[in-house]
């Protein structure tokens, strides 16, 4: 039973008025809000058990250890990796991709091997890998798509070289929506030889993931978007792939011994974590994948679908409405544009009515290169979005269209 009600009554912001009108949250793509149960923890953590993780004999610093380590077996549960030594946690999803890029180019590729990426990346699975480029003389390979978003598989199958060393693409577009075919793309990639790197920040809130069927060699997400708490996101590796690379970032946690000599690395995960972890975020976030488990994410996945699909089925009705994203498989986000009315302008006026929409190229430039536009609206659903919130950004964007 998805009580929707109870399910809004657990997050207080919900609740507050913005320019004296009802807060109309349609901004999850970026950051989702948090349950009340997320925020206890935290406030618990740090009014009761607050001390340095791992290092500490004493009884405050076991039992924070007990929850950040408890915390990680949450995590691997919640995506079904094998062992906990394949959960490294780090700041978000964007730091998860460049402990990748910086270690995995290190010290299994050489200049002029590649990386596939694809059109829709955002800007955190493109970067990355021309920093490396610039500095190994990498090169990175696009996937083409069609006019609906959706990649076009045989160019990508074409793309595989002997030189070939990784592929990383997002599981969903943060602005088309598109649900890639990770599990048939991994499979090509594995038909080659080459591991793949997963961008799950827009797939981990809205469905069930299971990186063991997925055969994912990498998999990583951030604890915002789940309705976790912000600087805390994941790193999930095979733990033979994380044995091969080397360590990211020096200092305390990664080491076995130090001597001025000579340094030997901790084992997995910490060989990855150097420094104090954010163990206060890492409860947060096991909060959060436990309050979104409660509730099921094949049910997340069956609300927001139906909410998406009549949301979409709405939006067509306001004329001039352009949608970018007409996937088969499409996740909870919705990006458009209306007439001539500029992405800015119709996302300001909104805000005016109290319905939060995000505008721009939402960190995915050389996507919107690729559809001609400079930016667009992005509505973006939770699991406490409703049916009403969705009429009333139809009728606002209707009475800023009028207004034109
Ligand atoms: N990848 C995708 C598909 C995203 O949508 C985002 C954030 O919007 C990121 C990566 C970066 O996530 P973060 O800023 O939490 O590191």
């Amino acid at each position: 039973m998805y009580d929707i009600h109870q399910i809004r009554a657990d997050f207080p912001i919900l609740g507050r008025t913005v320019y004296g009108k009802p807060l109309v949250y349609l901004d999850n793509g970026a950051t989702t809000q948090k349950p009340r149960q997320v925020v206890e923890a935290i406030t618990n953590e740090y009014y009761n058990t607050n001390a340095n993780v791992h290092r500490g004999v004493h009884f405050l610093s076991q039992q924070a250890t007990e929850l950040h380590e408890a915390s990680r077996e949450t995590v691997r549960r919640f995506i079904n990796a094998r062992s906990t030594n394949e959960i490294v946690f780090t700041r978000g999803t964007t730091e998860s991709i460049n402990l990748l890029a910086a270690t995995f180019c290190q010290s299994q590729m050489q200049a002029g091997d590649e990386v596939i990426i694809s059109t829709m990346e955002h800007h955190s699975n493109i970067v990355p890998w021309q920093l490396q480029a610039t500095q190994r003389g990498i090169v990175l390979r696009v996937i083409p798509m069609d006019d609906r978003g959706e990649l076009l598989l045989d160019e990508y199958e074409r793309l595989f070289t002997p030189k070939t060393k990784l592929v990383s693409i997002a599981h969903v577009s943060n602005v088309l929506g598109t649900v890639n075919p990770v599990k048939e793309m991994i499979a090509t990639a594995h038909a080659h030889g080459v591991p793949v790197l997963v961008d799950g920040a827009q797939s981990i809130p809205h469905m069930p993931v299971d990186v063991q069927a997925l055969d994912a060699d990498f998999y990583v997400f951030s604890g915002h978007k789940v309705y976790g708490p912000t600087g805390v996101g994941v790193l999930y590796g095979k733990e033979d792939w994380l044995d091969k690379l080397p360590p990211y970032q020096g200092g305390g946690e990664m080491i076995q011994h130090v001597s001025f000599e000579k340094t030997t690395f901790n084992e997995l995960p910490f060989k990855f974590e150097a420094g104090t972890p954010d163990y206060i975020g890492t409860t947060g976030l096991a909060k959060a994948l436990d309050y979104v488990s409660a509730l099921g994410m094949d049910t997340i996945a069956a609300y927001e679908h139906e909410l998406t699909r009549y949301a979409t089925r709405r939006l067509k009705e306001i004329p001039g409405m352009r949608i970018f994203g007409e996937s088969e498989q499409k996740g909870s986000v919705i990006s458009f544009l209306v007439g001539n009315i500029h992405h800015f302008d119709l996302g300001t006026l909104l805000d005016r009515l109290g319905i939060a929409v995000r505008t721009g190229h939402h960190c995915a430039q050389p996507l919107m290169t690729r559809l001609g536009i400079e930016g667009t609206v992005r509505a973006s659903f939770g699991l406490y979005n409703t049916k009403e919130e969705v009429d009333a950004l139809v009728a606002g964007i209707d009475r800023v269209r009028k207004m034109f």
